[in-house]
């Protein structure tokens, strides 16, 4: 021992720091006298109980969690009266878990998930009356009222039964006092004398608990299942306004392409939704109304050939507008379609007869520098050529 002395990982260093951290006899003591087999391990025993006791109430109190728990009557050696289960079937097993859970302050409720950010609100799913507490949870919740009349009911008749008169309302008269009774009825230990009715109150504070868990389990179930269904009938629904929308075709809208009513593109453009720069608004619309507003700048057989050519322009994508596309759907093939009517409709119109007569007008027209009327531009100029050039 003198040998090694300065030798913090020794056997004897180490036997050294036990007793101290103990709080027994120094070896040089043990050594004079050496205490007997029976009455060193009673010491032992009650010496390390008594630190181990002292450290557990020193962490119990400073941890929040364990609030209702009764550190009083801390036993080293003896389980907490929530693990004395006599059927040891897995669902009274269950029970003991989950009433250790709310003992220990590890059962999650609504508000501490949101303390954690682990739940956009505190309150609770149920009821959404406010927060979802421990309080709440065990006292007021009205969603868990009839398990909590069930269960609860007998516990109280039970304790004023066996009880002096006038203990259940002048003790129990704070939900505070209730919830400990609850969680850890061993905080009324000096007043339930017998220890039966502990036994029986602890067991059906476990039942409870349980009880409101699975509760609040099943009726979350139901309610996702509900915000399920309503969620799959608002899709169902938007899906059927939908295609109510899409295919909806306004006989109003069809009347319009008949008359060559510049506002046909426009009811057009509300089902295909190809944009601004698609063929509905960014040609046919604009130009149907420049051939409006440059109409008196044509001669007399030129105004005819417009309004022959715009009704026709219209009547020949009222096939197009019946097929009921959804937003956006097949804009470029529109495009094509429209754009290979137009010669068809300026030929049948007599474009060759007004061509040259009216191709200052035409020009006035077709005055824009955007892509689409680029594209017109040439497209006239091209079928111009042809009827002077054959
Ligand atoms: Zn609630």
């Amino acid at each position: 021992m003198s040998v090694n002395f300065d030798n913090p990982y020794s056997f004897f260093s180490t036997i050294r720091e036990v007793l101290a951290k103990y709080g027994l006899p120094p070896l040089h003591q043990l050594q004079e006298t050496i205490p007997l087999k029976t009455s060193w391990k009673f010491v032992v025993t009650k010496k390390v109980n008594n630190h181990w006791y002292n450290t557990l109430l020193d962490d119990a109190e400073s941890k929040t969690t364990l609030k209702y728990m009764d550190t009083k009557h801390f036993v080293i050696g003896i389980n907490h009266p929530v693990w004395n289960i006599h059927d040891k079937t897995k669902v009274h097993i269950r029970k003991a878990i989950i009433k250790a859970r709310i003992l220990s302050g590890t059962f999650i409720l609504d508000s501490d998930r949101a303390k954690f950010n682990q739940s956009p609100t505190s309150l609770c799913q149920l009821c959404r009356l406010s927060d979802e507490d421990i309080t709440h949870f065990h006292l007021d919740c009205p969603l868990s009222a009839k398990s909590r009349t069930t269960y609860f009911g007998p516990i109280k008749e039970g304790i004023i039964q066996n009880t002096v008169a006038k203990t259940w309302p002048g003790l129990f008269n704070n939900k505070l006092d209730i919830i400990r009774l609850i969680i850890d009825c061993r905080h009324f230990t000096q007043l339930f004398t017998d220890t039966n009715l502990m036994e029986t109150i602890e067991a059906s504070t476990r039942k409870l608990c349980y009880r409101l868990h699975i509760k609040c389990l099943k009726m979350l179930k139901v309610v996702d299942g509900l915000k399920k269904t309503l969620l799959d009938q608002q899709i169902k629904a938007k899906d059927i306004c939908l295609s109510i929308v899409l295919s909806s075709v306004d006989p109003k809208c069809v009347a319009k392409a008949n008359r060559g009513n510049c506002q046909f593109y426009r009811c057009f453009e509300q089902q295909r939704q190809c944009g601004k720069s698609g063929y509905l608004i960014g040609y046919g619309y604009k130009y149907c109304n420049r051939f409006k507003s440059f109409y008196s700048s044509f001669t007399t057989a030129g105004k005819k050939w417009i309004d022959c050519v715009r009704p026709c322009l219209t009547k020949a994508l009222i096939g197009k507008y019946q097929e009921s596309l959804g937003p956006g759907q097949k804009c470029n093939q529109l495009k094509t379609y429209a754009f290979d009517t137009h010669v068809k409709c300026y030929l049948d119109c007599g474009f060759c007869d007004v061509y040259t007569s009216n191709i200052s007008a035409l020009r006035k027209v077709l005055s824009f520098s955007d892509l689409l009327s680029t594209d017109a531009l040439k497209q006239i100029i091209k079928v111009g050529k042809e009827c002077i050039f054959g």
